[in-house]
């Protein structure tokens, strides 16, 4: 058998609906392509009838196709990362399963690979979806950018490319939270960015709340920088400056104007407000505490049920 000589990564979690039209459409546009391929499904611990069409599909796609079923679910990047693992090809693609990403858009990105880029990132053109959640987005890319130094359009668009030897660095680094556009691109010699067409989900449901689209934003941030952990600093200082400052002028008040009692709900809204502020920032602190729990722990990141091998499909 030929080495695939690319790898498209596809995480699938509940996925039943748009699974038939995506295989319909990925395999056709990676059969015209004419270069030899794998194609990597990533089960996240669905419980619909995904693993069971997949592994219906694979009957008829002898040699091209391969799954690794997880025993639970343990979130996008972290299937991600199980392909990455896994990968055979010098390029590896990775694509979300709710078409979504035009699986037409692969060729480009495969020939960006070719012409000597190691990272290719994409930026969605038109983006279909909420006007919160394209908003959010929007100031979420812009304060990333800004906290981590790193410059991307669009972070969450995860139908990229990635050549072997960055495929490589990030398998080694074996984080346990991560974000995977983030980590390629600050190891990228030559990356690049491309628009590509964006849709809205036709099929199924968004798998983030906003909830998770939180804490993935926290992984980015924290997991990226220190300049959390310094801003918390600098806050500090700040406030015990003014307050230094208003103890000085409270003081000398006290001499000229004698003792007052006045402005105790002034006092009560302030007392507050920096209670949150200490809150937060004790947040943030543990944020990274958090983190390298998770790191020293070393549990595994992911639990693989099984792998089914693209041939042959005896079962
Ligand atoms: N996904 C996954 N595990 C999860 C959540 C999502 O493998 O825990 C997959 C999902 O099946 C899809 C991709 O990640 O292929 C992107 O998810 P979704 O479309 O729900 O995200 P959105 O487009 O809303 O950001
Ligand atoms: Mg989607």
């Amino acid at each position: 058998m030929v080495e695939p000589k690319v790898s498209v990564i596809v995480p699938v979690y509940n996925e039943e609906e748009s699974l038939p039209s995506l295989c319909r459409r990925l395999f056709g546009v990676l059969d015209g392509m004419g270069k030899p391929y794998e194609v990597l499904f990533v089960n996240d611990g669905s419980r619909d009838a995904t693993l069971p069409f997949l592994l219906q599909t694979r009957k008829d796609r002898p040699g091209t196709m391969r799954i690794i079923d997880f025993n639970g679910n343990f979130g996008q990047h972290m299937a991600i990362m199980a392909g990455f693992e896994n990968a055979k090809g010098e390029i590896v693609i990775t694509i979300d399963a709710d078409l979504q990403n035009p699986p037409e858009e692969i060729p480009r990105i495969v020939r960006c690979v070719e012409d000597g880029h190691d990272v290719v990132g994409t930026v969605r053109r038109q983006r279909r979806d909420s006007v919160f959640r394209v908003t959010a987005s929007r100031l979420a890319n812009r304060l990333t950018n800004r906290i981590t130094g790193l410059s991307l359009h669009d972070y969450g668009c995860m139908l990229r490319g990635y050549r072997r030897d960055i495929v490589d660095i990030i398998n080694e680094l074996a984080e346990a939270a991560t974000f995977i556009p983030a980590l390629a691109q600050k190891f990228a010699a030559a990356p690049i960015e491309i628009e590509v067409a964006h849709s809205g989900r036709e099929q199924g449901r968004s798998k983030y709340g906003l909830f998770r689209l939180i804490r993935l934003n926290f992984d980015l941030m924290t997991g990226f920088s220190l300049a959390p952990l310094q801003a918390v600093t600098v806050t500090g200082i700040l406030i015990s400056v003014l307050s230094f400052l208003f103890a000085v002028f409270m003081f000398i008040r006290r001499l000229v104007v004698g003792p007052e009692a006045e402005g105790v709900f002034t006092l009560l809204a302030l007392l507050f407000l920096l209670m949150g502020v200490t809150i937060s920032c004790i947040g943030i602190e543990g944020e990274y505490v958090g983190r390298i729990y998770q790191e020293v722990r070393r549990r595994p990141r992911y639990v693989i049920r099984k792998i089914y091998d693209s041939d042959p499909p005896s079962e």
